[in-house]
């Protein structure tokens, strides 16, 4: 009987302890999460050169600062660098290191940057910076994207010296590219910002991940944008790329919005992006919220970097990811990474026939003339020529009201 008592004792002041503990865990304060934050570097080991007052950032109470410029909103004590590895907190302020600091300046293909409906076969000036804001596992270009500045060889240049570098090299376009181009936003936007008035046309290839104030400022100095869409399923995004799916697609709306010309690529990795119920759901998205005139590229891929133990894309794979993309009712879809691959080129959706014949970054024929097919006439949608532009089909009309506003025949004040 004792021996009994001491036993329900023992057992209620079990409950009754497991009782407060749970009552105080619920009633404490979740804590605040700490904000993302780069490795501290060395402020005396920056180099100078490069060194300019970011663009959309905000002081805070304590010293810190967040730029807003991308997704991650970074949140950069005194010293320190975002996410990007390219932006520090000097004293209170938030700078660029890689104004005009250049790791890459090489003319190529139009083609080469994933564009294939915008003067086809001419050159562009691709420029390029050290850092990035994502960390894809199986990026290229891991030599420039994941290091910070004082890593990577680089030359200064000015914006007119970017665009007379251009002229010079006979390039059409200047494009931000091979790096993120967000990370260099206020170095491609003093270049657009000549490069327009003589006469080239301003590009950038981008993963997407651009906050909308930024974006939609740099859109007002841009022709046109390619976007890396790497998939279609947020754990993936964020596991392979470091990125957020929805942030991306909400940056191809606006840039569709905005009337820019838009081209997509996605580069098809066996095993990670490879699922074709995944290209069925990526291609309807497209069609319903870009529309079918959207040119949409699926790259081989090849390893590299940390995926270096997966298989390069069987062509299969590719040549079903392109059926399903045009059985969707996309428009324009080419299969890249293949060089000579039937579908590297470009046919006419309404005939069939080959409207531009490529053969990997080569454009060896073009049948459109006036922005029509030269087979059927069909107006096929593209920049032909300076001033020709076929617009790209909206498959959502604009809503009337905000249309007005825009155009000011309604008083929105
Ligand atoms: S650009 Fe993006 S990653 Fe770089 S500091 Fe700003 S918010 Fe962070």
């Amino acid at each position: 009987m004792k021996k009994r008592t001491l036993v329900i004792l023992f057992s209620a002041i079990v409950i009754i302890a497991a009782a407060l503990l749970y009552h105080a865990w619920a009633a404490a304060p979740i804590a605040e999460p700490l904000p993302r934050q780069a490795p501290p570097r060395p402020l005396a080991q920056l180099a100078e050169p490069g060194v300019h007052e970011a663009r959309f950032w905000q002081p805070m109470d304590d010293g810190r600062v967040r730029c807003y410029l991308c997704m991650h909103d970074c949140v950069i004590a005194e010293g320190r660098r975002g996410i990007c590895r390219v932006r520090e907190n000097r004293e209170g302020r938030l700078y660029t290191l890689v104004y005009g600091l250049l790791a890459a300046t090489t003319v190529a293909p139009i083609e080469k940057d994933g564009m294939g409906m915008a003067l086809p076969g001419t050159d562009v000036l691709a420029i390029a910076t050290a850092g990035c804001n994502f960390r894809c596992k199986q990026c290229h270009n891991w030599h420039i994207t994941q290091r910070y500045p004082e890593d990577v060889r680089a030359r200064e240049f000015t914006p007119q010296e970017v665009v007379d570098y251009a002229l010079r090299r006979g390039a059409r376009t200047i494009t931000g590219t091979i790096n993120e181009p967000t990370v260099f936003f206020e170095f491609l936007y003093d270049v657009a910002v000549l490069a327009r008035p003589q006469g080239l046309r301003m590009q950038f290839h981008t993963n997407a991940a651009i906050a909308e104030e930024p974006l939609r400022a740099l859109l007002k100095r841009t022709d046109q944008v390619v976007v890396d869409l790497k998939g279609f399923c947020p754990d993936i995004y964020r596991r392979y790329y470091g990125g957020c799916l929805e942030r991306v697609l909400r940056t191809l709306k606006i840039i569709r919005e905005e009337g820019r010309w838009l081209e997509i690529t996605n580069l098809v990795i066996p095993t990670v992006n490879d699922c074709m119920d995944e290209i069925r759901a990526m291609s309807e998205w497209i069609l319903a919220y870009l529309g079918p005139d959207v040119p949409l590229h699926f790259t081989r891929f090849h390893p590299a970097y940390r995926l270096t133990h997966l298989p390069a894309t069987p062509i299969e794979t590719l040549e079903e990811a392109h059926a399903i993309a045009r059985e969707a009712g996309i428009n324009f879809v080419t299969i890249g990474n293949v060089p000579g691959h039937k579908y590297n080129s470009t046919f006419c959706p309404q005939c069939g026939e080959k409207i531009i014949h490529r053969v990997h970054f080569s454009v060896l024929r073009k049948n459109i003339t006036d922005g029509r097919c030269d087979f059927c006439r069909h107006p096929i949608p593209g920049i032909w020529e300076d001033g020709d532009w076929v617009p790209q089909l909206r498959l959502r009309p604009p809503d009337p009201v905000s249309e007005a506003i825009k155009f000011g025949v309604i008083n929105s004040g």
